[in-house]
């Protein structure tokens, strides 16, 4: 163990090849309690030369360590000894990542244990991945791939879901033999820190994982722009996509692109409205509605409308709204003062476009922290922005529909293509609506449940690629084929003369 990553100060430190430090500058910045507006701790502020040290470490481990050289069983037990680490601190994770982001820890509790999990999956899909192919050709030559680590990973995270959604990604990377640099979000950065306390004791050699926090538009983007790095994986805004895109491609970084999203629920009338009423409150509503995969959107079939808004607007008022840390909570508080201000603008802006909104209460007690009472959006347009844009807090905006084609088109008519939820007990339409629909994942009659292995990600401006199961093993590895000759075949004799 090379130190503890929040010292007796609380300051969270960086984590460079194999050792918690400061900066180069030892500038640092300030970390918000979501849920008392406090200062929860100081946290390193990474720049340009903590990431240079960062990826030549992270190159150096590469290059020269052991990591490459071990056997592969070797290097999937230090895998599988991190979701060990992880396992043993799943309450304190939960507890910590509650308190950084806001998120309930009934919600955070079951992110932590997906942490582990991700560790334990990757390096299950790595043990049993088929690691070449053979390609005999005309009984002379046999042609072979082999897959190979990239190299340097860049893995940028974003504030929501932050450990869950690091470990997706620095699970496959490190299980596929690559070496990591990880810049998490500034606004919730101290579950990284304590993965880098994890990861430091299960032995991994030094330099093989690296953690430097910072801002995006520095520590971020001399990642993004480092040559020493060789791929980036990316989970945040579709704005923040298009930046890192342009200028990654200075430097041909493969990309992986995790980005907004706002999803529709098309209910049909025909469908089990109770489940679909439960999955719809909970998948807006939950995670404090900070998920990329939340339903925004929720289209009625017509002769439901009425009757589904009522309902709706009764649990609205029942959610509960409180501390993160207390289990009963169900909402807690946005991440940070701007992102409520964000939100808070665009339900000012429903107003102005001409919608009605339908808001819960925030109780006086809470006053002091970022909450945003769950809301509704009523006679929206599809021509409105808060029917457009991804508002990334608890806004449910619903409009009704006539029939199915009304549905995919408006379901369809956005810019963005991640998730889409299907309720109807039509058999054919559930098929026929899911394949019409411009989103990389639908639910049919079920919300947001996971599978490891199957693809996650998006169309449209939503991303680009997959990641999970072997489509996480496809981006974090690469193919070489190597042409063997076993028998005589003739080679041009140029400049022999003959
Ligand atoms: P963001 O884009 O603001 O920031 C994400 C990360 O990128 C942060 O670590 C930030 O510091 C960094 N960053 C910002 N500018 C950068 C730059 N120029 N170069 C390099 N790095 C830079 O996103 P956010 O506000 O943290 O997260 C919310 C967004 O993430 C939402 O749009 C949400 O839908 C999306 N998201 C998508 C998925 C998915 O799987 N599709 C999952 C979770 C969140």
């Amino acid at each position: 163990m090379s130190g503890n990553g929040q010292s007796a100060g609380k300051l969270a430190l960086h984590y460079i090849d194999g050792q918690f430090c400061e900066g180069a500058e030892g500038r640092r910045f300030a970390n918000l309690n979501p849920f008392t507006g406090d200062v929860l701790n100081e946290v390193a502020e990474g720049t340009a030369e903590d990431i240079d040290r960062a990826v030549r470490a992270a190159r150096r481990a590469f290059d020269e360590g052991p990591w490459r050289t071990m056997t592969v069983e070797e290097r999937l037990s230090f895998v599988e000894r991190i979701a060990d680490g992880i396992a043993a601190r799943t309450e304190e994770l939960a507890r910590l990542e509650a308190l950084d982001t806001g998120l309930p820890i009934s919600q955070t509790k079951k992110q932590a244990a997906r942490a582990a999990d991700n560790f334990r999956f990757f390096a299950e899909m790595v043990r049993t991945s088929l690691i070449g192919e053979a390609y005999p050709f005309q009984n002379r030559f046999l042609n072979y791939t082999v897959r190979r680590p990239v190299g340097v990973a860049g893995l940028i995270t974003p504030w929501n879901a932050p450990l869950m959604l690091a470990t997706w990604k620095i699970a496959p990377a490190l299980a596929c033999g690559n070496t990591v640099v990880l810049k998490p979000a500034e606004w919730s950065p101290l579950t990284a820190v304590k993965l880098a306390e994890i990861i430091d004791e299960a032995g991994l050699p030094p330099g093989v994982f690296n953690l430097v926090h910072g801002f995006g538009e520095t520590a971020g983007a001399a990642l993004v722009a480092h040559p020493g790095v060789q791929l980036i994986s990316f989970t945040g805004e579709t704005t923040t996509g298009k930046t890192i895109m342009q200028n990654g491609a200075a430097t041909l970084k493969r990309v992986s692109m995790e980005l907004g999203g706002k999803s529709p629920v098309l209910l049909f009338a025909d469908a089990d409205v109770e489940r679909a009423l439960d999955a719809t409150v909970f998948g807006i509503f939950s995670f404090n509605g900070e998920r990329c995969t939340a339903g925004s959107r929720l289209l009625v079939e017509k002769p439901l409308y009425e009757e589904v808004v009522a309902r709706l607007q009764e649990r609205l008022g029942r959610i509960r709204l409180g501390d993160p840390l207390d289990p009963r909570t169900e909402v807690g508080p946005l991440i940070h003062p701007d992102h409520r201000e964000r939100v808070l603008g665009y339900i000012r802006l429903a107003r102005e476009e001409g919608a009605e909104v339908v808001a819960g209460t925030v109780p006086d007690h809470l006053a002091g922290g970022n909450f945003v009472a769950p809301t509704l959006l009523l006679g929206v347009r599809p021509d409105m922005r808060v029917w457009q844009e991804e508002i990334f807090g608890p806004v449910l905006a619903v409009m009704p529909f006539a029939d199915e084609e009304e549905a995919i088109r408006l379901a369809n008519g956005v810019r963005y293509g991640l998730a889409a939820y299907v309720w109807t007990n039509d058999l054919a339409r559930a098929h026929r609506v899911s394949q019409a629909l411009e989103a990389g994942m639908v639910w049919v009659n079920s919300h947001n449940v996971r599978d490891l292995r199957i693809p996650f990600g998006g169309m449209k401006e939503s991303g680009i690629g997959r990641e999970g199961g072997h489509y996480s093993f496809e981006f974090y590895t690469e193919t070489q084929v190597i042409h063997v000759a076993i028998g005589h075949h003739p080679i041009p004799t140029f400049g022999k003369g003959e």
